[in-house]
């Protein structure tokens, strides 16, 4: 036998839900102020264009990140 859905229920699943997402997303554009976006968790760059701040290290495919979260990263992109 089916179960019927409760409106009120969902509506206050939905609302908790959004909410979650909602802190997710201010938390995301608040450290995009000053962590920049291509580096990774593991602080390697996933960038596709040169950078001031990476440093290759031999035979590990993505470079290191060296750029320091207090400064504008935005000035040692080379586009
Ligand atoms: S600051 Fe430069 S090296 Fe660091 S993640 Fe961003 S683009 Fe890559």
């Amino acid at each position: 036998m089916k179960e019927k859905i409760n409106k009120d229920k969902f509506k206050k699943s939905i609302d908790n839900l959004m909410s979650i997402y909602q802190q997710i997303s201010d938390s995301a554009i608040e450290s995009s102020k000053w962590r920049c976006p291509y580096k990774n968790a593991n602080n390697l760059c996933t960038a596709n264009f040169g950078c001031k701040n990476q440093k290759k290290i031999n035979q590990q495919p993505l470079p290191v990140c060296t750029g320091s979260d207090k400064l504008d990263y935005r000035s040692a992109w080379e586009l």
